[in-house]
């Protein structure tokens, strides 16, 4: 599927709806190129990180995540309103002789504070979210877990991507939907796997985030999750638009299981390891 050529290739694992088996297909790809690559797993479903409920990492260090929104000193304000024309994200607004922030709209980018004509606006850090960091049996590992009520997302997603490595291979974990915090977490990736699955709402979510992953010239194959499911749709869809299906993953009980009882696909079934490998262009003869 992928061509490393030596050199560090970063692989996205993305689905248009929660719920479809991306994290399911993410921490198997890991544990399959372990031995052949060296992987990382990047967890930046922030909003609701689950790949360490299968990897179960030893977290060996963790980072608060703070954004720099504006604190205003009325004292030297002229209340021109110079900070809330700049700010696209309305999160600052000058009302008579009052200036007001909403700190839970900023997104931090010091705009309002640059352009003040009076440097009356200073920045302070909120806290927005934590990144952890460890290892899982050969897998390096990080994820970030926004914190609650928080909806600034993408600044605990870039975090995390600062922990990829630039040796081997690293698989991140995409949010899901086709929202900005996917477009940050994808955005920079060598190649993107969709995962779907064959019903009409698949179908639908797949189509939005083949554009998303199209707008970003990140080429894409489908991994189609419970197949047997519904109807040929899908396939259908992925032929037309010329792309390929890289693995298909039957409704199985058995899987389901495992899945609810936190263990990975290879590590229940070792007879998918040679399908991940197969799926990423290698084999077992590539396995040390
Ligand atoms: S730009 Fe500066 S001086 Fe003007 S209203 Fe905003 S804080 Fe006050
Ligand atoms: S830092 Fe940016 S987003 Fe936040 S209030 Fe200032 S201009 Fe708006």
């Amino acid at each position: 599927m992928w061509d490393k050529n030596g050199k560090s290739m970063i692989i996205s694992v993305a689905s248009g709806k929660g719920g479809t088996g991306k994290t399911l297909v993410a921490t198997s790809l890991a544990l399959s190129l372990k031995d052949t690559d060296g992987v990382q797993l990047l967890d930046c479903d922030v909003e609701e990180p689950n790949a360490h409920i299968f990897l179960k990492p030893v977290i060996m260090g963790s980072e608060a995540v703070a954004i720099a929104v504006p604190n205003v000193d009325e004292t030297k304000c002229t209340y021109c309103g110079r900070c809330a024309e700049v700010c696209v994200y309305h999160a600052i607004a000058v009302l008579g002789n009052h200036v007001l922030t909403f700190p839970q709209l900023c997104h931090g980018c010091g705009a309002c504070s640059y352009l003040c004509p009076e440097k009356a606006i200073s920045e302070e850090g909120r806290k927005t979210g934590v990144v952890e960091w460890g290892q899982s049996d050969g897998v390096g590992f990080a994820h970030g877990k926004l914190t609650v009520g928080e909806a600034m997302a993408p600044p605990v997603i870039r975090k995390v991507k600062e922990y990829a490595n630039n040796n081997g291979t690293v698989i991140i974990d995409i949010p899901p939907g086709t929202s900005c915090p996917v477009v940050e977490a994808v955005k920079g990736s060598d190649f993107c796997l969709l995962v779907t699955e064959p019903t009409p709402f698949g179908l639908s979510d797949l189509a939005l985030a083949v554009e998303t992953v199209r707008e970003l010239n990140i080429p894409c194959g489908i991994v189609l999750n419970r197949a047997g499911v519904g109807d040929s749709k899908v396939e259908e869809y992925c032929q037309k638009e010329d792309i390929p299906i890289l693995l298909t993953i039957p409704l199985d009980t058995e899987i389901a299981r495992l899945y609810s009882r936190g263990i990975t696909l290879v590590e229940g079934m070792p007879e998918w390891k040679e399908r991940f490998l197969v799926l990423s262009g290698r084999d077992s003869r590539d396995s040390k």
